[in-house]
């Protein structure tokens, strides 16, 4: 054993784990494709002050999960990316996206870094796939998110999901509601706890997001934002659930469930997997018009999306046995040498093989030939393809059917033949 081990709150992910990745990122590429959504990959790391205004500097992200650097002592701050959301955001702004077309479908699975405490399901490096549609925002816009997502949740079989989903109002509906909070919460000022206390002054949305049991009570009895919209925000939100409806996708309304940055307007959500434990947030998203000023634009750019993590995705589908069916297939071709004099002949062989597109496996670590034969039934090998003397010398090769044990002296021209015919192939599935 190694002396050093994966740092906590990270973890490898080995193949046949990697072929369940694969299979989920698949599925994420073929849908976002099918609503027209384009793939783009942002940098790991980005200024600092993105994301602190990105983010919003009251957030326990920015407050204190940053992977934060100083690559010379007179450069800039950097951080690791937490969160996908400003990164792409402001590569549409630096490109001036919006001056090719109105409207931007975009999508990404990455790699995310935050200094959380690891449990179950928290991990401090972690992946997400989401979409952000850039340059749009109404009930259409933020439906057509919401429905990808859950498209992509209903293609993997994924079972018992909660789609919870509320809506923030616009600008002058939370200020209003600001001011209902913080009249309500003043009187019991003393027993907050110190997170709220300050969030009071800052950002009394947030309390609401407190996780803090003792806090439940208080939070509870809070005015609701709901009682404080607007006619065009509630005809707003109608429109969106009117869409979900359309659409078989069945949400439950929570009004307890907030963004608590300014930048976030009209729908947020969220969805949860009764599969996972505490971490039981699988994924979530909403409109933020307001988060491309907030990066320094001069335009308005409304925006909405979706994040969801993968390694809780991942869980919820083993749990719910998912990944049953899923085994990557074997090679078409084992090369079974028969003696080890043989073998640059037979890594020749396997070259052509390979070059001709047929996947084939050569064992490189001089096994017998009794032991050839076991790896080629373990890894599930379609043929075996017997090299030895005589086959070096006649330029025939004997090919196997490990399924029927039919076997056929060939030469290597038509192996290649029948591992291409159709018939063939269709064998191998
Ligand atoms: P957020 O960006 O915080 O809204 O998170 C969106 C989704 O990412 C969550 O619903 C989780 O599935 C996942 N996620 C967030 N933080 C972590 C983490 N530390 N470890 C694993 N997954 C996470």
């Amino acid at each position: 054993m190694s002396q050093y081990q994966a740092v906590k709150g990270t973890r490898d992910i080995f193949p046949e784990e990697a072929t369940q990745w694969k299979y989920v990122e698949r599925v994420v590429h073929t849908l976002a494709s099918l609503y027209g959504f384009s793939e783009i990959r942002v940098p790991v790391f980005e200024y600092t002050e993105l994301f602190q205004r990105g983010i919003g500097s009251t957030t326990d992200i920015v407050g204190k999960e940053m992977f934060s650097f100083q690559p010379d002592p007179k450069g800039r701050s950097l951080t690791l990316r937490p969160e996908m959301t400003a990164g792409v955001m402001r590569a549409a702004l630096q490109k001036n996206l919006l001056s090719l077309a109105p409207v931007h479908k975009l999508y990404y699975i990455g790699e995310l870094f935050r200094k959380e405490r690891p449990q179950a399901g928290r991990q401090r490096q972690f992946s997400q796939f989401g979409s952000e549609l850039i340059g749009v925002s109404s009930p259409a816009a933020v439906a057509e998110v919401i429905t990808l997502m859950m498209h992509v949740f209903e293609s993997l079989g994924l079972r018992g999901l909660k789609l919870r989903i509320n809506t923030l109002g616009d600008g002058a509906d939370r200020a209003r509601y600001r001011e209902a909070l913080q009249a309500y919460f003043a009187p019991f000022h003393e027993i907050l706890d110190d997170a709220s206390k300050e969030r009071l002054e800052k950002n009394p949305l947030r309390i609401l997001d407190s996780k803090n049991p003792a806090m439940q009570e208080l939070v509870d009895g809070a005015p609701r934002l709901y009682d404080y919209l607007n006619g065009s925000s509630l005809q707003d939100f109608e429109k969106v659930l009117f869409y979900l409806a359309e659409r078989n996708i069945a949400y439950d309304i929570d009004h307890r469930l907030v963004r608590g940055l300014d930048y976030y307007s009209h729908t947020a959500f969220e969805v949860t997997s009764s599969e996972l434990g505490a971490q039981d947030a699988i994924g979530g998203g909403g409109r933020y018009d307001g988060l491309a000023r907030e990066l320094g634009s001069t335009a308005d750019v409304p925006a909405s999306g979706f994040a969801v993590g993968m390694e809780r995705l991942l869980i919820t589908m083993e749990k719910q046995g998912l990944f049953a069916a899923l085994n990557s297939p074997g090679p078409q071709v084992s090369i079974v040498l028969q003696q080890q004099d043989l073998l640059d002949h037979a890594l020749q062989i396997a070259w052509r093989l390979r070059k001709a597109g047929i996947k084939t496996e050569i064992d490189l670590a001089a096994r017998s030939m009794k032991a050839q034969m076991r790896e080629a039934n373990r890894i599930r090998a379609s043929y075996a393809l017997f090299v030895g003397t005589a086959e070096y010398t006649t330029g025939n090769y004997t090919l196997k059917n490990l399924a029927t044990s039919e076997q056929r002296t060939l030469s290597l021209d038509a192996v290649l033949q029948i591992l291409h015919e159709p018939a063939a192939r269709e064998l191998l599935e």
